[in-house]
């Protein structure tokens, strides 16, 4: 790597803990040490080789595309991040990823109709970017070279990935709509797709300390379009609803949006479900935020009614969807005392019970059954079992997360059906906006499988970039070396192997009636003990640490049994099943009758695993391209950017590997005018003027011997632009 000349006055990056790196000039220079004064005011004396050197070249507004930076490294990259960032410049290229800075502000007329026929046909990088030009490049290339698309938005929650997938969206919808309306009365296609967000959102998004409208569950868009270019048809995959947010909230954070959307609705509805304030159900007032700020639920609850239909939920159905939801809250208040044999429970009191059974539209005394009994089938005979009020109460919450998972799953079909696939479409456009790596001081389930997801999706980035990498060079006829780069495989396989992985000892260890997350902590420390992704943390007991590409995760095993087991209930689901409401007893059609099947054990790890490597598989049929979305602080406020922050997430998102691969090969790509500009002072004599600047470049460099490419790591001459900002 290029090392600054160690001069006096050159202008050099210095690292440093608060800011990550300073700028300053080098005013001293003793042997291996240099004194920079760094433009901040603080001077320091560090080592050469813990600098880097400074682009003195970049304007002030930062560049359009990292790639064109003299130099591409962390503190380049970061500068240049936050310089575009402070005027409003959220979006920059590193070659053909996009990235995105959350403005945490509405920036006017970014997205409006008149940007649309903007970017619509623009060559990508012509224009400044945008997601609109990453949407309209793959629409092009769909459409010219017939391949199928996919666009993967990632980044940490709150950094706009749902914002972006919309921005996306958006711009498909209109570039693949209809000139016309429809004439039927039918919602056009493109209407649907774009509604089915604020549907989803009201049902799958929720406060959290991160972001108030935070996703939590991970989507896939596949729209189809026809021959034409027309959008045709649209399939919306979900992944892993966050179940335990519906009887579980944390301080300051919210329960799911449609909850508050309820109690805020009009008066006749209230009084036909019985709601009272939000504040009187425990699912809601575990939390003391009920309400959001800049967010009105009752003007919601009616956008939502009304989105709900676009996407083909007839009113019955959609009442049906509300009453459930009652019926979640009340259930919820459904407390639990002894009872009078010994370990068994009885409701406290009757009101929510009755209530909650009356919303169900099932038996009360089976509904407090379901709740306070279980049943066990032995080949000799059936016994019903008391139990006790914890376990009672554990039963409840149970129900209601069982019921709140059907019923967000019954929504998403629903719109899938409504929308329509379209058999015939040979083309589509993927747009994956799913959760980004997560790295808390307590990590459990959850982000065990979603650390996951995103190793595979950098498995596929890294594969892919490399790939786009080897191309370009090839393209321009360029010798160069194998560019060794980060592999994350062995980490995949230590999570997925079969047998002898993460997963398949987490089954292994649910399967067996005895378990515990003791039992399973062992058996990982026995049987991974040599694997160098895999270590114990040295203090603790249970815990287990995976070296992630984005770094080190410890995770804390004490749920992990417990949240991969996805049993149902058997009595839940008889209960419910036998609902007067058809539309409930719709969401829980019979099991098999097979009774072995009912107990039988299914992984939600395994399951989740299997519906990656769909997800793999199909991406791995389309042309992807990356949007990187970057959250520049953790306030949520608009002006705010923490350098140290932002470099993580650039780590974290492979970002930095992306550069390095860059910088592997050719870091620098210059057009031939822009190159001759610069050097042809080297040799200025024996540049004949009428020469094009591709023979002036060859002459400048048999002529001046290559001595111009002192002090400047490697360079790549481009010869026609392939997306790079023009000079
Ligand atoms: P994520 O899906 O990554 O968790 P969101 O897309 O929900 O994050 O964004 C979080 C919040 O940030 C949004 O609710 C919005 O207030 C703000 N935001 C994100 N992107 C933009 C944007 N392009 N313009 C304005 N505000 C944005
Ligand atoms: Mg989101």
């Amino acid at each position: 790597m290029f090392k600054p000349s160690s001069t006096v006055g050159s202008f050099v990056w210095v690292k440093d803990p608060e800011e990550a790196w300073l700028d300053g000039e080098v005013i001293e220079v003793n042997r291996d040490d240099i004194k920079v004064q760094c433009t901040s005011g603080k001077t320091f004396v560090v080592k050469v080789s813990d600098t880097h050197p400074k682009d003195t070249e970049v304007p002030p507004s930062g560049v359009t595309d990292m790639t064109t930076l003299a130099y591409l490294h962390e503190p380049g990259v970061l500068q240049n991040l936050k310089s575009r960032y402070h005027i409003d410049e959220i979006y920059t290229y590193t070659g053909d990823i996009l990235i995105a800075v959350n403005p945490f502000k509405q920036l006017a007329n970014l997205y409006n109709d008149h940007m649309v026929a903007h970017y619509k046909g623009a060559p990508f990088g012509s224009l400044m970017p945008h997601p609109f030009a990453v949407a309209d490049a793959a629409y092009r290339q769909m459409i010219n070279e017939g391949v199928s698309q996919s666009i993967l938005v990632s980044g940490e929650s709150g950094a706009g990935k749902t914002e972006t997938a919309k921005t996306l969206m958006k711009y498909l919808a209109k570039m693949g709509g209809r000139a016309v309306k429809d004439l039927s009365s039918r919602r056009s296609v493109e209407d649907q797709v774009l509604e089915s967000n604020p549907v989803l959102e009201a049902f799958g998004n929720a406060k959290t300390v991160r972001n108030n409208n935070s996703s939590r569950f991970g989507k896939f868009v596949e729209i189809q379009f026809d021959q034409r270019g027309r959008i045709s048809g649209a399939a919306i995959k979900t992944y892993l609803l966050e179940r335990s947010r519906v009887c579980q909230v944390s301080d300051s954070e919210r329960n799911y949006h449609c909850f508050y959307m309820l109690c805020a609705a009009p008066p006749e509805d209230i009084r036909k479900l019985k709601l009272e304030d939000p504040t009187t159900y425990r699912y809601l007032n575990q939390s003391r935020c009920i309400k959001l700020e800049g967010m009105d639920d009752s003007k919601e609850y009616i956008k939502t009614r009304e989105a709900m239909g676009i996407v083909g939920i007839s009113l019955e159905e959609q009442e049906a969807i509300f009453r459930v939801l009652a019926a979640i809250l009340h259930l919820g208040n459904i407390e639990f005392t002894n009872g009078e044999e010994t370990d068994s429970s009885v409701p406290k009191d009757n009101k929510s019970l009755k209530i909650a059974a009356e919303l169900f539209m099932c038996d009360e005394q089976a509904l407090e059954d379901s709740l306070c009994k279980r049943v066990m089938v032995t080949p000799e005979e059936t016994i019903s079992r008391c139990l006790d009020p914890e376990s009672a109460a554990f039963s409840r919450d149970a129900l209601a997360k069982f019921v709140y998972a059907r019923l967000f799953d019954w929504i998403v079909n629903k719109i899938n059906n409504s929308i329509g696939q379209d058999p015939d479409s040979k083309h589509m456009i993927g747009v994956l906006d799913i959760y980004g790596f997560e790295s808390f001081k307590t990590n459990s389930f959850e982000q065990f499988c979603i650390n996951l997801t995103n190793e595979k999706l950098q498995h596929h980035f890294n594969e892919h970039v490399l790939k786009m990498e080897q191309d370009e060079y090839k393209k321009e006829e360029i010798e160069w070396n194998h560019i060794e780069f980060p592999d994350n495989r062995e980490v995949l396989e230590l999570i997925e192997k079969k047998p002898g992985g993460i997963i398949a000892l987490l089954d292994e260890a649910c399967m067996f009636p005895r378990s515990t997350h003791e039992t399973f902590s062992q058996k990982l420390y026995e049987t991974l003990k040599t694997n160098k992704h895999f270590s114990k943390p040295k203090l603790a007991r249970t815990d287990f640490t995976v070296c992630h590409y984005a770094g080190d995760v410890t995770y804390q095993t004490q749920q992990f049994l417990e949240k991969n087991k996805d049993y149902v209930v058997a009595e839940h689901q008889a209960l419910l099943g036998a609902s007067r409401c058809t539309f409930i007893a719709g969401l829980f059609p019979s099991l098999v009758e097979d009774a072995s099947k009912q107990t039988k054990f299914s992984s939600v790890a395994s399951q989740f695993k299997q519906q990656l490597a769909l997800l793999m598989e199909r991406l791995s049929t389309t042309e992807p391209r990356y949007i990187r979305c970057v959250k520049p602080n953790n306030l949520l406020k608009p002006s705010i950017f923490e350098n140290q922050n932002v470099l993580q997430q650039l780590r974290c998102g492979g970002m930095m590997e992306a550069i390095e691969i860059c910088r592997a090969g050719y870091p620098t790509r210059k057009h031939f005018d822009e190159f001759l500009d610069r050097f042809s002072v080297l040799a200025s004599s024996t540049l004949d003027k009428w020469f094009d600047s591709l023979s002036s470049v060859q002459s400048l460099q048999e002529t001046s011997g290559g001595s111009w490419t002192q002090g400047i790591p490697d360079w790549k001459v481009e010869g026609s632009p392939h997306g790079w900002a023009d000079g």
